[in-house]
């Protein structure tokens, strides 16, 4: 793959008519180190937030040794890469052959379930033909939490209640030799204090099931920065979980697990887009809600822009995006930031896309296609600046350049 300093330097070489994809292997590989040293527990990839193979290799070469893979296919492709990964299939539906595949091909002992079902089906797909039942399983039970305090939601959709944990957790217990909790505060959590919160209840549910559990998760939403979205320092969510973790009424080996997507690679890559027409102040871009700006699109995700353009003097104004294709619902009202004077021919980088960005885009109407390039700047924003003079407060800081 080509390497450019930065986005005006590819631009300059290529003056592209498809939207560019921008990887940072350097900021990917600087998050990973940062979860791995200071995160007080195992660290594992949500692999979703962005399958990328080159992503994976960087995430595996800096320490990170467990990926939690959702579907088949993410089994197949992390399993076909890293060898020696740990794969944990957290997904609390999954088919029978899946699970039999990851279980006897791939050597996954990992699940997650948030049903009685689910359990049963887990236990009747590790059997061997001989009937014996697997003996080294690690499950988890998926617990519902608030998603109060993130900015998308995970809280509807999986886990089990509360006043229905206690009967679940026991029956998983007879079944497994490690026996896990796992929940998800929602993606983008703002506060640490969704994952005290969300303990609290992990503790209740302890104290009414009365079992022995091994292994704590905090599950993901471990925040990154974008514009008007700038979290606390990922060190005070750390602290906080370990203080909480370390309170629970669990064995005194017990494990505590994260599983980090957006954290890990939301600064990898970034984009770089063509203005094809003005109307007012709303700009026909080549890339949209079909391609890497879902987000943008679906919940109005302001990401970071810069003009790559020398020749604009015009001060700042608002502008909403359309993408390129024919669909009225392929707008991003924004507001995005950028000199008043922009024009139909001049290019714009979008930050801040390694998590579900680069990893959303679809062919549809005939728009997929992309060209990748390493640039080694830094990204737009970063919670992992190791030139910060104080991290506590150097960590809230977008950076405009
Ligand atoms: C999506 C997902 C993650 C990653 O969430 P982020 O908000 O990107 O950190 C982790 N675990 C599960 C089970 C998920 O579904």
């Amino acid at each position: 793959m080509h390497q450019f300093p930065d986005a005006k330097a590819v631009v300059r070489a290529l003056s592209p008519d498809e939207p560019v994809i921008l990887t940072r292997p350097h900021a990917a590989a600087r998050a990973a180190r940062f979860f791995v040293d200071k995160f007080p527990g195992k660290a594992m990839y949500a692999v979703k937030a962005n399958p990328s193979p080159q992503l994976v290799q960087i995430l595996w070469d800096n320490g990170v040794t467990h990926y939690d893979v959702a579907s088949i296919g993410e089994v197949r492709m992390v399993r076909g890469q890293l060898h020696g990964a740990t794969l944990c299939f957290m997904h609390p539906v999954k088919t029978p052959r899946a699970i039999r595949e990851a279980y006897f091909d791939h050597g996954v002992k990992t699940y997650s379930l948030d049903t009685i079902e689910e359990l049963a089906k887990i236990v009747e797909a590790t059997t061997d033909e001989a009937g014996n039942a697997a003996t080294d399983l690690s499950l988890l039970v998926r617990l519902r939490v608030s998603s109060e305090h993130s900015e998308l939601s995970l809280a509807s959709k999986f886990g089990v209640d509360l006043t229905e944990a206690a009967p679940l957790l026991q029956a998983t217990r007879q079944h497994c030799d490690a026996l896990g909790i796992c929940f998800h505060v929602g993606s983008q959590a703002m506060t640490p204090f969704a994952y005290a919160q969300a303990l609290e209840r992990v503790r209740a549910a302890i104290a009414e099931a009365a079992v022995t559990v091994d292994i704590i998760d905090v599950g993901g939403g471990f925040p990154s920065v974008y514009p008007g979205l700038e979290p606390p320092a990922l060190e005070d969510y750390f602290a906080l979980i370990h203080r909480h973790f370390e309170s629970l009424p669990i064995s005194y080996s017990a494990e505590l697990w994260a599983e980090p997507g957006r954290a890990l690679c939301a600064e990898y890559s970034s984009i770089v887009v063509r203005v094809e027409k003005r109307r007012d102040n709303e700009l026909y871009i080549n890339d949209g809600a079909y391609g890497a700006l879902f987000d943008a699109a679906h919940v109005a995700w302001r990401f970071p822009v810069v003009a790559l353009e020398d020749d604009l003097i015009k001060p700042q104004a608002e502008f909403a995006f359309y993408g390129p294709t024919c669909d009225d619902a392929d707008y991003m009202k924004g507001p995005f930031m950028l000199p008043e004077d922009i024009q139909a021919g001049d290019y714009i980088e979008i930050g801040m896309l390694g998590a579900y960005g680069a990893a959303m885009k679809t062919d549809f109407n005939g728009f997929g296609a992309t060209v990748s390039a390493v640039v080694t700047d830094e990204p737009m924003a970063s919670l992992y600046r190791g030139d910060r003079v104080d991290p506590r407060e150097s960590d809230n800081v977008v950076s405009l350049r």
